[in-house]
């Protein structure tokens, strides 16, 4: 099985989830609006309290039950579904956070750097968590859009030292002092899995293999944690119900379904519950039971851009479209900064085949780009949405766009062809589809060209 076969394997999991039950073993990156904003907002204090600058550190979710959390090539983090599964308040996320944060910001992963020429890749997926499940039975489409196996090189993990690891240790426990936070959770995550340091290292959590737990180390961390207790405000109610509703999705998106129904039981009402219920009944196909448990979660919190979300996501999937406008058009109003959540709203607009829908359609996904001009998915619904205005040039373009962000330069070589010749060379597309050739142009080293598009890409607007 090649590299993309097994990637996309991977990626496609929450979309097969509907037929297969996951495995523990199932990786691949996801995303999702609301967990990011929520990861965000518990890191960018963590982040800014480190010195780092918030926005330049990319934070990415791995589909993975084990604990793991790591950095990787440049300021990415990576966090495993499990480590935001298993937590059980913010403070040990966050603890877990800050200690990777520490990686970063004393260079530990800079200076031990491999090539890791993945690293500029690993934004690829770029649909959020449900409008994956477009894609089940569909695994051309699905290709097409998360790029050919080339564009996956091997990202580098780092196996820190033993001193680098007691630095980032102590380093965590600051940040959670300097912005006024325990650093209780940084002791209770590895007391909780201090049974694991007695296992095989092969039996470990990943995080585990690399960082041993050891009284040492543990004794350590809990004497800085003590001296700072005082001074620590306790979470607020509403970090506690982030990281309960985090959990609830994944739960909901990521099943198994026996897991929803063990960790929340019919009798538990609450929101995280119901929520991981109506999830449950989405992928179970069920859309009434679906948007019933939605209507409740919504008359509780009508300000929940995400559960508007969800609500447009069941009833687009379900194959109402112009049902499914209005939610996620309440979504965007609520929360206007997330691509994501412009993307959805676009799709529902072009599937409700109507001229004006899919002209709005344009200016959201044009907007969406602005925010992430690696969106692919974007870059994709755009093409359709000038299709359908018989716009073939433009379509073209940035069918070409789409299929250079995921590295497909034979493809993108082709649509920029195509659209250099629809197009006017004196406008900015005509100009841009020139570039696009030149930069695929199979006679050109790939990967050299690759940096020169990203810089492109900046300045480049439609
Ligand atoms: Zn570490």
């Amino acid at each position: 099985m090649g590299v993309m076969q097994k990637f996309l394997r991977a990626v496609a999991a929450p979309v097969l989830a509907l037929a297969l039950p996951l495995t523990a073993t199932a990786q691949g990156l996801i995303r999702d609006a609301e967990i990011e904003q929520i990861l965000r907002e518990y890191s960018d204090p963590l982040f800014a309290a480190a010195g780092l600058k918030p926005a330049d550190v990319n934070m990415y979710i791995v589909q993975d039950d084990s604990l793991n959390a790591f950095v990787a090539a440049g300021q990415n983090m990576f966090i495993h579904t499990g480590l935001i599964m298993e937590a059980r308040t913010p403070e040990e996320l966050k603890g877990v956070i800050g200690h990777e944060t520490g990686h970063i910001a004393l260079g530990h992963n800079v200076t031990r750097q491999v090539a890791a020429q993945g690293s500029g890749n690993i934004s690829l997926i770029t649909m959020g968590l449900g409008a994956l499940a477009l894609f089940a039975g569909a695994p051309d489409a699905a290709l097409a859009l998360f790029g050919s196996a080339s564009q996956f090189g091997m990202l580098s993990f780092f196996k820190h030292t033993r001193s680098e690891e007691a630095a980032c240790d102590l380093f965590g426990v600051e940040l959670m002092e300097k912005t006024g936070q325990s650093a209780d959770g940084n002791v209770s995550f590895m007391e909780k899995f201090r049974y694991q340091e007695l296992m095989s290292e092969s039996r470990r959590d990943p995080y585990f293999r690399v960082h041993p737990i050891s009284s040492d180390r543990i004794s350590s961390v809990a004497r800085r944690a003590k001296e700072i207790a005082g001074k620590a405000r306790p979470q607020t109610p509403e970090e506690i119900m982030q990281l309960k509703m985090m959990q609830a999705k994944l739960v909901g998106f990521i099943g198994p379904p026996s897991r929803v129904l063990s960790r929340y039981p019919g009798s538990d009402q609450s929101m995280p519950a119901r929520y991981a219920r109506a999830i449950a009944a989405y992928r179970a196909v069920d859309i009434k039971a679906a948007l019933t448990q939605i209507e409740s979660l919504i008359a509780e919190q009508p300000d929940n851009a995400y559960f508007h979300e969800l609500k447009g996501q069941v009833l687009f999937e379900s194959g109402k479209s112009a049902e499914s406008v209005a939610p996620h058009r309440k979504s965007v109003e609520l929360s206007p900064k997330h691509a994501l959540l412009k993307v959805n709203l676009a799709r529902s607009l072009i599937g409700t085949k109507q001229d004006p829908a899919i002209k709005e359609a344009e200016g959201l996904l044009m907007d969406a780009i602005q925010l992430e001009p690696d969106n692919a998915f974007a870059w994709n619904q755009l093409a359709v949405a000038y299709a359908k205005q018989d716009r073939i040039g433009d379509a073209n373009l940035a069918t070409a766009e789409e299929a250079y962000i995921v590295g497909d330069l034979a493809r993108a070589f082709n649509f920029a062809r195509r659209a250099r010749d629809a197009l006017d060379m004196n406008t900015p597309n005509g100009q841009r589809a020139d570039d696009i050739m030149a930069l695929s142009d199979p006679r050109n080293n790939p990967r050299a060209m690759r940096r020169n598009l990203s810089e492109l890409a900046l300045e480049h607007r439609h």
